[in-house]
């Protein structure tokens, strides 16, 4: 299996021109090989990677490009394998037309193959070609053979490198519990047992921060240094969401998959529902897609088994006691109830929490 590993990097004065210069090559690079492509199409020529790839060849020979010579010459093949794969994806339908790489785009990137250990960790450092070793911050052990490494710059101006290593499967033992989730609004999930998870406190605040700064941002002038100074303000506290949310799912994911043998959940069609205008903000802040993606992927090491219950089925109506169907659960509003079957008290989240484990459980024994 291949894993990805971010470390955050940095790099001295020197090592970050060198990083900006192949940014700025990669993406000329890039966008020959595009218009390289288009011309030759339009002459009724099918021109690929190969085509490129010479093209970049001759580029590099000519002296009005021999700058391209300075920077690694693997990084630039791969933005033309990068060009390659967008046209791979643009004629499967996966994808529209490639694009020309703007200047102006704040997210840069370029990736590098490890040619013979010329990509490394060692220590505090990341060994990486033409920079050589730059400082990083190692936050987990790089157990597996590197086989490239990607190195971003994010639009807070914060360097990482990504390492793509490959790594053997080590698997767990779970706790062998059986559970139900019912994600919510006000609640990230409310759990078969009565257990309800909060979202995490402290976003809401950096939200608050991010809407004030975004404003701030959107009077000043386009382009300008304030307007700079402010965009890379506005891009840390983007950043400090997305790391909090992201350590919040984490964490929580892999509490779920070690507890339990069972996790049953609704196939939310998330995508459907952001459309609803309203409920938009919440529903993708607490990223419910993105926890069931963890589960699934985090399951499988823990040989625990997600079971996802299709989403018509009346989870918050149906009493999960005596089965009896209340219609006038549908609104939102409602947050408990007493069945007028049986008269047994239910919180509404509680309770479509059991009717998930219960249909999950169902639904396995028929298959
Ligand atoms: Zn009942």
């Amino acid at each position: 299996m291949n894993k990805g590993l971010k470390f955050r990097i940095y790099p001295n004065k020197e090592q970050s021109v060198m990083i900006q210069k192949t940014f700025g090559c990669s993406r000329f690079v890039y966008n020959q090989g595009l218009s390289l492509r288009v011309s030759e199409y339009k002459s009724g020529n099918s021109v690929g990677y190969k085509e490129t790839n010479a093209m970049l060849s001759s580029l590099k020979k000519s002296e009005e490009y021999s700058w391209l010579k300075e920077v690694d010459s693997i990084a630039l093949q791969q933005s033309l394998r990068d060009l390659d794969k967008a046209y791979k994806n643009f004629f499967a339908k996966r994808a529209g037309f490639p694009k020309f790489k703007s200047k102006h785009n704040h997210n840069k990137s370029y990736r590098t193959q490890n040619v013979g250990g010329n990509i490394a960790v060692a220590g505090n450092y990341i060994k990486l070609p033409k920079l050589g070793y730059v400082k990083a911050r190692i936050s987990m052990p790089v157990n597996g053979k590197i086989n490239n490494a990607t190195i971003e710059q994010a639009p807070s101006g914060k360097y990482f490198c990504v390492l793509n290593v490959d790594v053997s499967d080590v698997f767990y033992l779970n706790g062998g519990c059986m559970i139900g989730l019912d994600v919510g609004i006000k609640t990230f999930y409310t759990d078969s047992n009565n257990f309800s998870l909060q979202n995490p406190k402290n976003l809401a605040r950096y939200e608050k921060k991010l809407i004030k700064e975004q404003r701030r941002l959107s009077k000043r002038v386009k382009g300008s240094v304030n307007w700079n100074r402010q965009r890379i303000k506005v891009a840390r506290i983007h950043e400090k969401i997305t790391d909090q949310r992201n350590d919040f799912l984490h964490k929580e994911s892999t509490k779920l998959v070690k507890e339990n043998q069972i996790i049953c959940i609704e196939d939310l069609n998330v995508k459907g529902m952001v459309r609803n205008h309203k409920l938009a903000k919440t529903i993708s802040d607490v990223s419910w897609s993105k926890f069931f993606d963890m589960l699934e992927y985090k399951a499988y090491f823990y040989g625990t088994e997600i079971i996802k219950v299709p989403r018509f089925y009346p989870s918050s109506q149906t009493c999960n006691c005596c089965g009896y169907q209340n219609p006038n659960i549908k609104k939102l509003s409602i947050r408990e109830w007493a069945c007028p079957a049986c008269g047994t008290y239910h919180d509404r989240d509680g309770n479509a929490a059991k009717n998930i484990l219960q249909k999950g459980l169902s639904l396995r024994k028929a298959v």
